[in-house]
């Protein structure tokens, strides 16, 4: 796939307009800036990718609205190098935004239709991007532990192994709600034993977080 200027021009206004809506990382920012988002997109909506809305992917899933995206990775603060563990790889959006960010990224999904998919994609434009077929209920145990950890789809709690893979100060971002609504939750581990300090960003809309695999 290309990525054209006028792409380019319309990545620079999104940019702009993530700005005006309070993100003003600079990093994140340079990030949105770089990833072309119609690599990630179906070719039905391909002049859409621009947009800052969320759409379909398949599978019922969708990908993430870019206000989103950069609202949870500025939440994140992902340093270079840190090593960082995805929940619901959807079309590799998000990933690539924090592979962009210097992040040794692993993600995981859920239905196999989506994850062989993205695998390919991956394989051709993020090859260091570590992607799973997994519940990420479960996170990713042999990797562990993360500096970070980001879930894209809502949970109705917080999964306990998530908590038990950060590293000490290491930080999730997730929602958490049922369907008629999420709020985000940044949550740090503060000891070794198990302290956590939780702040709440407000709400959010997410597809909910399958318990069953999909074949
Ligand atoms: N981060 C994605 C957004 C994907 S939407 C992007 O940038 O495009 C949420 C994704 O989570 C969907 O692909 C869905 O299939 C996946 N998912 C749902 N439940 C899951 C689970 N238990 N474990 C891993 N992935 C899950």
């Amino acid at each position: 796939m290309t990525d054209s200027y006028y792409q380019k021009g319309q990545r620079r206004r999104l940019v702009d307009h993530l700005f005006q809506k309070g993100i003003h990382d600079q990093k994140v920012l340079d990030a949105i800036l770089q990833v072309p988002r119609h690599f990630f997109f179906d070719t039905t909506f391909i002049d859409k990718a621009y947009e800052d809305k969320a759409y379909p992917i398949g599978e019922e899933q969708t990908i993430s609205q870019p206000f989103t995206v950069a609202f949870q990775t500025e939440l994140l603060a992902v340093k270079k190098r840190e090593k960082v563990l995805e929940i619901g790889t959807g079309s590799g959006y998000q990933a690539a935004i924090l592979s962009t960010l210097g992040a040794r990224v692993y993600t995981v999904e859920r239905i196999k239709k989506l994850y062989i998919q993205v695998t390919k994609r991956f394989k051709i434009y993020y090859p260091t991007i570590r992607n799973y077929f997994r519940d990420g209920h479960k996170g990713l145990a042999e990797f562990a532990p993360f500096d970070k950890i980001i879930v894209t789809a809502a949970a109705t709690s917080i999964p306990i192994s998530l908590l038990e893979q950060l590293k000490l100060n290491g930080i999730l971002v997730i929602p958490i709600g049922d369907n008629s609504g999420q709020e985000m939750l940044k949550i740090t581990k503060v000891s070794e034993e198990n302290d956590f300090i939780q702040e709440n960003y407000g709400a959010f809309k997410f597809v909910p977080m399958l318990t069953k695999k999909v074949n």
